[in-house]
């Protein structure tokens, strides 16, 4: 690799030169974080407090989301005209019982070997008696839990949207989005506590997107780092997806549980599970922002993961995540975080860094040789200059392992940014 330099000096100095001068002029002194300015907040105060499943956002191809209650009007079905009210009746009770925390915990409660009828009746009894659903006649109530208890996939499509991928009665259905509902309330406020780290902590960086949750599974439950991935899906929005049971599965009733770390290769102390999930949505949220700067909204091809777009994305991730872990180490106090919340955030940075130098992989290339000099050097205002200057297509022509991927692997930490330099910058128009 020091060959090609020696080959091309003046053409390497003159580009260097040429695009460094230009951007050192640009880059503003680096501003110190101001703690004081930021107000407090609570982090982990709740956003969603009733969140019934029926509440959550629709979107594609998404488990726990694609079963909402239908809205389609009972008559547009050719049934006789007592049966509609029935449905109309028993879809009542299907909302309520979703909107409901504490119909929540009765489902649950539900057990396997309960018969269909049984659950149905005890969820109706249930509903009466909280108030929040009230029968005109006996009869009528009667014939809500005989609706209920029908096992048929048709009968499902009655009252839910692509239930007949779901066959088993509709009390069954409502027992599935009771659980699904909790998880997903989990996962809509760790969207929620994410935007407000990256809001309150890396103020430089951040940008405000519409993240839709969703579920995504991956054949190695062991596979590290994978408790979260995200998705671009236009320039103002995108999706994260979370890993359930990598390693265990979090909804809103455990997310305070101690359970393993992100990083099991390197096995470090148990920490809430709440916060190992903030830390990866994080990671996730900085990938946003990258595709976003850096992509420009597109979507990135596939091929991009064996270019050298794989370690400055990935980089880009960890150093945001780091650093945002490290700031709101230092001042708990404006995120109303707890000790044993610090000490878990920290724990998890901690247990990162053991596992970026164990894998030394393309996440350690990129953040150690790439972002972090940059932030040494300059600070974040030198990674967000440094992030629009970047060329999508220059990254995605380097090909991990080339010889123009190995100059920019360079020992000497100068060279190795003068050649990211020339190899990613945006020509000049
Ligand atoms: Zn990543």
């Amino acid at each position: 690799m020091k060959v090609l330099y020696k080959v091309f000096p003046a053409f390497l100095v003159c580009l260097f030169h040429a695009s460094v001068a230009s951007a050192a002029m640009s880059v503003k002194p680096v501003k110190a974080f101001a703690p004081a300015l930021i107000p407090s907040i609570d982090l982990f105060a709740p956003h969603y407090r009733d969140v019934g499943a029926h509440d959550l956002p629709p979107t594609f191809g998404l488990p726990f989301l694609d079963l909402a209650i239908s809205r389609k009007p009972v008559d547009l079905l050719d049934l006789p005209a007592e049966r509609q009210h029935v449905i109309s009746k028993s879809r009542e009770v299907g909302a309520a019982a979703l909107s409901d925390r504490s119909s929540e915990v009765l489902l649950t409660s539900f057990g396997k070997d309960r018969r269909v009828e049984e659950k149905a009746r005890s969820l109706v009894e249930h509903l009466s008696r909280s108030g929040s659903i009230s029968f005109a006649t006996p009869r009528e109530r009667d014939a809500v839990i005989a609706e209920l208890s029908l096992t048929d996939k048709s009968q499902a499509r009655l009252h839910f949207d692509q239930a007949d991928k779901n066959p088993g009665s509709v009390v069954d259905l409502l027992v599935v989005r009771a659980h699904n509902a909790d998880r997903a309330r989990f996962y809509l406020e760790t969207l929620e506590r994410t935007k407000s780290l990256h809001f309150r902590m890396l103020p430089e960086f951040f940008r405000n997107f519409s993240v839709i949750p969703g579920e995504i599974s991956f054949p190695d439950p062991l596979a590290n780092e994978n408790n979260a991935v995200s998705r671009l899906m236009d320039k103002n929005g995108g999706y994260i997806l979370f890993a359930p049971g990598t390693p265990v599965s979090v909804t809103y009733k455990n997310e305070r549980t101690p359970g393993p770390s992100a990083f099991v290769s390197v096995a470090g102390p148990e920490i809430q599970n709440r916060i190992r999930m903030l830390c990866a949505c994080t990671h996730e949220y900085a990938h946003l922002l990258f595709n976003r700067v850096v992509m420009r909204g597109a979507e990135t091809p596939a091929p991009a993961a064996i270019t050298a777009y794989r370690p400055l994305s990935e980089g880009f991730a960890v150093t945001l995540e780091l650093l945002a872990n490290e700031r709101a180490v230092a001042h708990p106090d404006k995120l109303g975080l707890s000790e044993p919340d610090a000490n878990d955030l920290k724990t998890e940075a901690e247990s990162r860094i053991r596992w970026l130098k164990h894998e030394n992989n393309a996440y350690t290339e990129g953040w150690l040789q790439f972002w972090r000099p940059i932030y040494e050097k300059n600070g974040t205002a030198g990674m967000v200059e440094f992030l629009h200057r970047i060329d999508s297509k220059r990254l995605l022509g380097i090909p991990l392992g080339t010889l123009s991927y190995q100059l920019l692997l360079d020992r000497d930490t100068r060279h190795r940014l003068e050649a990211l330099t020339i190899f990613s910058s945006r020509r000049k128009p």
